[in-house]
This record gives C-alpha cells, structure tokens and sequence, in this order.
C-alpha cells in the first residue's frame, strides 16, 4: 500500500452520485490513503457547489474553473469575468476543464472554439494553470492551443487516452499528461499500455475523472460508481505497465501535481 498518500487531480464530486455521499467518499480516502483530490468544474454551478465542498473539508479538496465544451452552449461574454474572479480564490487551481468534445457534440462546433479560445485566453492573462479535455476533436484542439501555448504555463490534458502521434504532439508542447482507469481497460486502454512508457516521469499524472471511468483492475464487486479512493487501482495498473513499483508512480506524480497546481 501507498504511503506518501496519491492526489487524484480530477474527481466530478459535484456529480449527485458522490455529492450525496460525501462522507463516505471522504471516508473511503483516508482509508486508502488518498491525501487529495481536484474537484472538476465543468460550468459555474459546479465550481460554487465545490467550493462549498471545500469549506466542509478544507485540508482535502481544491477545485477548477471552466466551461466543460458540452457547455459551451451556455457560456456567455459576462462569464469571462466570472471565471476570472473564481480564479482568484486559492482554492481554484485551474482554469478548465476546458476543450473541445466532437464525439458527442452536445454544443455546437464554433460554441466549443469560442468557449475554449476564451478559456485560454483566462489562463494566459490569469497566469493560471489549464485542465484541458479533447475526444474526437484532436486537430481543431492543437491549432487552437498553438496559438497560446507559449504563454501559458502549465497545460495538462486530462484522461489521455489518443494515439502515440498525439502524445508525441503534446509532450513537444510540454504538456502535462492526466491518465485515468482507462489503462486498466483491456478493451479499450490496452495501447496506452506501451504510451504510458513515453510520458516523461516529470510529466505524469493521475486522476479518477470519478464517478466515470471505474478501473478495471478492482479485485473486489463493486457498485461501478468510481471514487477517489480508486485511485490506487489506477497507479497499479500504471506500475505495472512500467514494470515498476506503486510508490515510484506515487512519488513522481505527487511531486508533479503539487509542483503543476503549487500546492
Ligand atoms: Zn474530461
């Protein structure tokens, strides 16, 4: 077992799944030793029901802010300054999550390239550190990150799950690199098993993406409602991909999350 204790830097706690049983899930990670986790907002709504999170648990919780691209649709000029002004609190460590999604197109295309352009440009001017989401979309998402990525510091794309030339792409950029239960996948996640050995170990990190994405590799039944404390499940599958140990995957992202998000 883990003992520095992992970060999950990106768990939908304001999904009614988890949020209704908050104290479990709390729970559930100090027995497993999950010293933290990210709350992902996905729109504005989310980023205040986390931020209420975070005032009940203050030592474990940090969240982001961002319109999630099925959001685009609602995003709105007024909401730039919104976000912002969520950026300013320390407990909101990234803009995002932010990005492009053509696989379900639940907002327009020109939505989704409005919504995550002036994201980016939040991040640039904000000096902040950008969560950032593609499926489907990986072309029109590098052209557009292109064009701000030199001044923007910090760039994880969270649940990579693309091809060793997207990878290859992004790690030129010096992206961070955001790797869910979807390597623990044997369907759909077992290429990753050869990229993973690609990440740079000062790029590497992990996440949950909860209550999605439930590891695969759990060895006991279980409801199918991914937590935080699952995240363990996640660096094994890693490690073992590596053919290395649980607590190298823990040391290196550890280190990398809190050097990403300065905490
Ligand atoms: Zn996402």
């Amino acid at each position: 077992m883990n003992t520095l204790g992992l970060i999950d830097i990106g768990a939908n706690l304001t999904h009614p799944q988890l949020h209704n049983q908050l104290d479990k899930v709390v729970e559930n990670m100090k027995i497993k030793n999950i010293k933290k986790a990210i709350i992902t907002s996905s729109n504005l709504e989310d980023t205040k029901v986390a931020l209420d999170i975070i005032k009940i648990y203050p030592k474990i919780f940090y969240t982001t802010v961002g319109f999630h691209p099925h959001n685009a649709k609602d995003f709105t000029h007024e909401n730039i300054d919104e976000i912002i002004k969520y950026s300013e609190n320390k407990k909101v460590l990234a803009i995002g999550e932010c990005g492009l999604d053509y696989y379900r197109e639940y907002s327009k295309k020109n939505d989704q390239l409005f919504c995550f352009e002036e994201q980016l440009k939040i991040a640039k001017n904000t000096n902040s550190p950008i969560f950032l989401h593609e499926r489907n979309a990986h072309d029109d998402f590098v052209m557009m990150l292109k064009k701000y990525i030199l001044e923007i510091e910090k760039v994880v794309i969270h649940c990579f799950t693309g091809t060793k030339k997207e990878l290859d792409i992004y790690l030129d950029m010096g992206c961070y690199i955001g790797i869910t239960g979807w390597i623990s996948d044997l369907n759909r996640g077992k290429h990753l098993h050869d990229l993973i050995k690609y990440i740079p170990e000062d790029k590497l990190m992990i996440e949950t993406d909860a209550p999605y994405l439930t590891p695969k590799n759990i060895p006991f039944k279980n409801t199918g409602v991914n937590e935080p404390s699952y995240l363990n499940y996640v660096a094994q599958s890693i490690a073992e991909c590596l053919n290395k140990d649980i607590s190298y995957v823990e040391k290196i992202t550890v280190s990398n999350t809190k050097r990403f998000f300065s905490i």
